[in-house]
């Protein structure tokens, strides 16, 4: 008996795919059904689920009861979601799905036989099944992110952060791969809030998090620390890759025009740069790489300063 093979999510590091199953029908699903049963079963089912990639994988495990497919791919933009169930096929069926107005993403259907015309209407109408429970699970998707993230800048807020180092963390254990972290501060930033006031330092301080988003593949990996403070993580980072990094972020952020009430300014800011060490606690990498920080401003600002 063939029961369906789960991988593991996999997160990488660009592309944050997610590949999910192998897309089998289950033992107890793999019964042909006519297309009426199929979507009364779906529209029962696909309630039970506000995950996108669950809802996904129900809908593309049950309409294979009707259409065999090889593969179904997701992505929905706007929330940065992409997913892959199965393995491609040559031949592709593309939709874009929304309603209302509202963009629900992209479904491409994969196989390495042609697709009928019987078949791709018989799909349609299996799809027309999965709208409000894709909209629920993008909504409550988009409703999570948010209490994850800090307004202003659209970096990942202190929550965010407190659970990605603590993940980040085992998995570096876990595979004995290097994690490295950069703290980085603007210099000098009261001064712009003094001469220019408070709203010109929000929008500077936004277009500061702009620039390191920028330079880096993966943006879920940034976080306001505290008011001018960033926090970046870099998995299967050495310290010296670390370093280079950090390198790039200050010159970047130097190289960036700010605009504070019309007039532009120059800006500079410094970084402190820590590995983790073997067995080293969330609290000890932090207090280190604030320490670097510090030295960084010490030694003059527009600087890395690596953690001892
Ligand atoms: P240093 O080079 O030593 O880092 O000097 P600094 O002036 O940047 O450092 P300090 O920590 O003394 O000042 C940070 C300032 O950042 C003080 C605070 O008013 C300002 N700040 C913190 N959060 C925000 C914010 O959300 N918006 C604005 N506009 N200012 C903020
Ligand atoms: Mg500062
Ligand atoms: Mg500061």
């Amino acid at each position: 008996m063939k029961t369906p093979t789960q991988t593991n999510t996999i997160d990488f590091d660009s592309a944050k795919l997610q590949r999910l199953g192998l897309g089998q029908p289950s033992p107890l699903s793999a019964r042909p059904v006519t297309l009426e049963q199929l979507r009364q079963q779906l529209s029962q089912q696909l309630q039970t689920s506000l995950e996108p990639q669950r809802v996904l994988g129900l809908f593309f495990r049950e309409v294979q009861r009707l259409v065999p497919l090889d593969a179904l791919a997701y992505q929905h933009k706007p929330s940065d979601l992409r997913l892959e169930f199965g393995q491609r096929g040559h031949h592709l069926l593309s939709y874009n799905l929304s309603h209302e107005g509202d963009d629900l993403g992209e479904l491409v259907f994969r196989r390495n036989q042609r697709f009928t015309d019987p078949e791709q209407g018989d799909l349609e109408a299996a799809m027309s099944t999965m709208l409000f429970p894709l909209r629920n699970a993008l909504l409550y998707r988009a409703a999570t992110q948010d209490a994850l993230r800090d307004p202003l800048t659209g970096t990942g807020n202190r929550i965010a952060m407190e659970q990605t180092l603590n993940r980040e963390i085992d998995m570096s254990r876990r595979h004995m791969q290097p994690l490295s972290l950069l703290m980085l501060d603007i210099d000098h930033f009261k001064r712009i809030n003094d001469t220019y006031g408070h709203g010109a330092g929000d929008v500077v301080l936004k277009t500061v998090a702009e620039s390191i988003k920028q330079q880096l593949r993966n943006v879920d990996m940034v976080f306001r620390f505290g008011g001018e403070e960033f926090l970046i993580l870099l998995s299967n980072t050495s310290r010296e890759a670390a370093a280079l990094v950090g390198e790039r972020l200050r010159h970047a952020a130097q190289l960036q025009d700010y605009f504070a009430a019309q007039t532009r300014i120059d800006l500079t800011v410094s970084l402190g740069c820590a590995t983790l060490l073997p067995g080293e606690s969330v609290e000890s990498v932090l207090r280190r790489v604030d320490s670097a920080l510090y030295v960084a401003k010490r030694e003059g600002r527009n600087r890395l300063a690596m953690a001892g």
